[in-house]
């Protein structure tokens, strides 16, 4: 008999979904991916055929869920996440942050498991609070175009505090701030993707607004770690995950095309109706709670980024 820890993913075929299940499986873990391959792809889970402590299950999370034998701990991270992918399907982001959550909390309860939600930076919206930390409600316009996947998401913030509340159940929620690496989608339309993939190719980085709103870019390794910490203590409460350090877009771009050495113009396009104009987390929760902060500096997470697309490119071209 094999007393490993089964965990179960959503979210599996994903960007951050992969990179939290390959660092399960390095701790021992059994690992359940269940994914519908909505905006994620087999390609980043593919190096998992044929583990043995790996199972991967094609399945609608918004549908009932049924899973037999134990489950320690379920990560519910399944939903779009790029604004492109929640304005071209915002019906399937509100279903998965409300559905899908009432189904991987039921199945969190059944199994009497730990529960872990990816929540996000957007509960505050466009913040009135610089930084963010977690005591803060936010500025969210609820019908704006965001608003699908925002107000999702702080209905799931809502209905695990009612799970942990009403039935006791073991929950924590994680508000994750921009992250990057290794599998992030080229054509998802997130800033490092869109520079990254512009610069290497030679076209213009398509800068919008004039680049003066803000954001803090977290490295995926730090970001699981964190997770992972969150996901063993005791606190219930949500807690921002992210890295500080904080720069504009305009400079964020200028500094892509140092790093990959690029040509490429910048060119300005039109700020999209909501986009934040700061974002940066408070981390002090993090760190006394978890007793957890980012490690890796900027430059070498995005030299690992761009190293990645430059391959994936190679290799598709
Ligand atoms: P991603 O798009 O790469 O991964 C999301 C995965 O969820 C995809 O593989 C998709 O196919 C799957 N999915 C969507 N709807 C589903 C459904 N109904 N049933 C089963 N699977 C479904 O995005 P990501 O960046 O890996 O984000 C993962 C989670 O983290 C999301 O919940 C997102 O909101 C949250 N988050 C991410 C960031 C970030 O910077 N990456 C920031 C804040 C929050
Ligand atoms: N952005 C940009 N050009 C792009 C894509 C994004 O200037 O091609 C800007 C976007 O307007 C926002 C920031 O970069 O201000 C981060 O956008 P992203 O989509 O990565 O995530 P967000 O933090 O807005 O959820």
């Amino acid at each position: 008999m094999s007393h490993k820890k089964t965990a179960v993913v959503t979210g599996a075929a994903g960007f951050l979904g992969s990179h939290l299940t390959d660092y399960l499986l390095a701790r021992d873990y059994k690992v359940i991916g269940m994914d519908n391959l909505l905006t994620g792809n087999v390609r980043n889970i593919e190096h998992l055929a044929g583990n043995q402590d790996y199972e991967f299950i094609k399945h609608d999370v918004t549908k009932f869920i049924y899973i037999p034998g134990a489950v320690d701990l379920v990560f519910h991270f399944a939903s779009p996440a790029s604004p492109i992918d929640y304005l071209e399907k915002p019906i399937q982001t509100l279903k998965v942050g409300s559905l899908g959550t009432h189904n991987t909390l039921g199945l969190a309860k059944e199994k009497g498991a730990t529960f872990l939600i990816a929540s996000t930076s957007e509960c505050y919206g466009d913040p009135l609070e610089h930084p963010q930390k977690e005591t803060y409600w936010g500025n969210v316009n609820p019908v704006g175009p965001r608003g699908v996947y925002d107000e999702a998401k702080r209905f799931a913030e809502a209905m695990t505090m009612g799970y942990h509340r009403f039935h006791k159940l073991d929950t924590k929620i994680v508000r994750i701030f921009n992250t990057y690496g290794p599998r992030m989608r080229l054509d998802d339309g997130r800033v490092v993707p869109a520079f990254i993939g512009q610069a290497l190719q030679g076209r213009p980085l398509t800068v919008q607004g004039d680049g003066s709103q803000t954001r803090s870019f977290c490295y995926v390794s730090d970001l699981i770690d964190g997770i992972y910490r969150l996901s063993q203590g005791d606190y219930h409460e949500p807690v921002n995950i992210g890295n500080p350090r904080e720069m504009t877009v305009l400079e964020f771009a200028q500094r892509i095309l140092e790093i990959t050495g690029s040509e490429s113009e910048i060119e300005f396009r039109p700020l999209p109706e909501d986009d934040p104009k700061v974002r940066q987390p408070d981390i002090t929760l993090a760190r006394k709670t978890l007793g957890w902060e980012p490690k890796v500096p900027f430059e070498e997470g995005i030299v690992n980024t761009v190293a990645y697309f430059k391959n994936f490119l190679a290799l598709n071209a």
